[in-house]
């Protein structure tokens, strides 16, 4: 009996299983498309220095607006893309999009901001990435100093030697580097110690806790103290209210990036903002 219990959870799985594969290569066939279709768009979310007030930059972040299920996260379209070649024309695609944005706002006469994109694990195993960059920041006319990789997870797939290798070429280029979602899984002390960094992003969980959970907060003073003194510019992400603000300034956290500022935005929205600012 438990065998034929057994069998039909089996079968249940399989069909459910199924469905699921189904539905993943559907999207999958549609994500093939959706480049080309100009389904995808890049938003940017600013980062507020609290010290000044002024947006000194902000990080690209992928959606896909698709016909019919509406617009999609990059938690969905990220790891779908992995699992297909399509991460390197996709990751090509963003990182281009955004330096090419970055440069016309430059070209507007807006003051220069830096541009944070995301790279993925495949992204920086990928043997091309390097000339890829190089070749964008060419044709798109944007300066390294303006552009910035952020990375997270990848030496889950990638040697750390390997990583440090491609990391310093990008810093040769002149683009600079950010370790995101800082404290979290793979991001670990010896990460920090070992790679090229300029910067450090904390991750959302630790500001959620400021003004509730006293480790969340001691942690989070205590990652902005250590970049600091690492001499990396701390910035905290998800940043939702405004007693977290005070708590960041007197912690004397260098940028803020979050809701309580602003929510990514398209491009034209970014242009507004430059443009209030002067
Ligand atoms: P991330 O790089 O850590 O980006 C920050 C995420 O936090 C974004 O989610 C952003 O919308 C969200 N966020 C920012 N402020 C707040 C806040 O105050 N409250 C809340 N609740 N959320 C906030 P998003 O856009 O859904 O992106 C999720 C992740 O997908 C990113 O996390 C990044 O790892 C990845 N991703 C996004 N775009 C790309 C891309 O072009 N390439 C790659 N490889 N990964 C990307
Ligand atoms: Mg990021
Ligand atoms: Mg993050
Ligand atoms: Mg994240």
């Amino acid at each position: 009996k438990a065998k034929e219990k057994g069998r039909n959870q089996y079968l249940l799985c399989s069909s459910e299983m199924k469905e699921e594969v189904n539905r993943q290569n559907q999207l999958t066939n549609h994500l093939y498309r959706a480049l080309e279709k100009g389904e995808l768009i890049v938003n940017y979310q600013p980062q507020v220095c609290l010290s000044t007030g002024r947006v000194t930059g902000v990080e690209s972040l992928l959606r896909w607006q698709h016909p019919e299920l509406g617009l999609i996260s990059p938690a969905v379209i990220i790891p779908l893309a992995e699992k297909t070649s399509l991460i390197n024309p996709i990751g090509e695609w963003v990182l281009e999009t955004a330096c090419r944005q970055n440069k016309a706002w430059q070209v507007m006469g807006m003051e220069p901001i830096l541009m944070a994109v995301n790279i993925s694990a495949s992204q920086l195993k990928n043997p091309n990435l390097i000339s890829q960059i190089e070749g964008i920041l060419k044709r798109t006319g944007l300066s390294p100093a303006y552009l910035e990789v952020e990375i997270t997870e990848s030496t889950a797939i990638l040697e750390l030697g390997e990583i440090i290798g491609k990391l310093n070429s990008l810093k040769e280029l002149g683009v600079s580097i950010a370790i995101d979602d800082f404290g979290t899984e793979y991001s670990s002390l010896s990460r920090l110690k070992m790679l090229p960094l300029d910067r450090l992003k904390m991750d959302k969980q630790f500001v959620d806790g400021i003004g509730f959970n006293h480790k969340d907060q001691s942690i989070a003073n205590a990652i902005i103290q250590l970049g600091k003194s690492l001499g990396l510019a701390v910035v905290a992400e998800g940043v939702e209210k405004e007693k977290q603000v005070a708590f960041l300034r007197t912690s004397q956290c260098d940028l803020i990036q979050g809701y309580y500022y602003y929510k990514p935005l398209d491009a034209l929205e970014i242009e507004k903002i430059l443009r209030r600012q002067g």
